[in-house]
């Protein structure tokens, strides 16, 4: 549990951070809230050189509302997210899954970059992120880019982000009172998900039903044809490929995602 040695460097600015990352190539690795690099450092599955730490950034935190959007800073913390009036209102989705996720100290360190980039496919944010339509805006030495989420996350624990590239902001369309729904199935509180199934607008995001989140398609051109929510549940496990592991076999994820999909649609806040 000790890991391999490295430098810290704390980046002064995004900028700064950039020309780092730029500077030391692909040995450098970002630190935000540290709750997913730090322990797969101590378990030796990742051994950066240098750790850039933006996790004390003051540009890159906090949420605004711009042009229908919210824009959350990528180092806000997830119990700041949960707490936010501003996503309570315009993506309540967002603000519950923030809520979800762990227990209290990983939601006061863990941060929505962080978790996107880090894109565990068993993870609250990158799955409700999906469901709601956002997107990663993301800058590097060539300047800023926008990427949908469905092309951000590329496979199992890896996204479209370059290695010169910082995230610095999530977006993700207002909607008050668009109707959300939200399951999430764990054997402990503060577990990720077995699966899990995010709802909103006609749109279902499911959570480790295979390597990267991924929509309910099938299920969602049901509802969109009329089918009701029991009967477009039964839908919502085509064309996934869930994992195999100590807590599920592949059979019983699928028939949880189905399960969950019901649930999430019939009881939509
Ligand atoms: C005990 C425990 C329980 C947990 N339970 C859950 C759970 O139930 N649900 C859940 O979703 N998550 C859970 N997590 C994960 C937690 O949400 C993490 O905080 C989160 O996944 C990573 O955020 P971080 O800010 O800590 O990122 P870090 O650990 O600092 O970084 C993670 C990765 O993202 C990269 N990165 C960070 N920020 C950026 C950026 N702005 N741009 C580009 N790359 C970046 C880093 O280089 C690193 O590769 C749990 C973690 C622990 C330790």
């Amino acid at each position: 549990m000790i890991p391999s040695p490295f430098d810290y460097v704390a980046a002064q600015s995004a900028g700064h951070a950039i020309e780092l990352l730029a500077d030391r190539g692909e040995d450098a690795k970002l630190l935000a809230g540290g709750h997913s690099l730090l322990p797969m450092m101590k378990l030796r599955l990742a051994a950066p050189t240098v750790l850039i730490d933006i996790g004390g950034l003051p540009e890159l935190a906090g949420i605004v509302a711009e042009d229908g959007e919210l824009v959350i800073g990528a180092t806000t913390r997830h119990a700041d997210l949960a707490a936010s009036r501003l996503v309570r209102a315009g993506a309540p989705l967002l603000a519950h899954a923030a809520g979800q996720v762990g227990d209290p100290q990983i939601r006061h360190r863990g941060t929505i970059g962080g978790s996107l980039a880090h894109a565990d496919p068993a993870a609250d944010l990158p799955m409700a992120v999906l469901a709601l339509g956002g997107s990663m805006e993301v800058t590097g030495p060539g300047g800023v880019r926008r990427i949908p989420a469905p092309e951000f996350f590329a496979g199992y624990f890896e996204t479209s982000l370059a290695g010169d590239e910082l995230l610095t902001a999530v977006r993700v369309p207002a909607r008050p009172g668009q109707p959300w729904g939200y399951q999430k199935f764990t054997r402990r509180a503060n577990d990720w998900a077995i699966v899990g199934v995010a709802a909103a607008g006609g749109q279902i995001a499911l959570a480790n039903m295979g390597p990267v989140p991924m929509r309910a398609r099938a299920a969602e051109q049901a509802l969109a044809a009329g089918a009701g929510p029991a009967e477009a549940a039964e839908l919502a496990a085509e064309d996934t490929e869930p994992a195999e592991d100590m807590h599920a076999d592949r059979d019983y994820r699928r028939h949880l995602a189905r399960v969950l999909t019901r649930r999430a649609l019939q009881h939509q806040a």
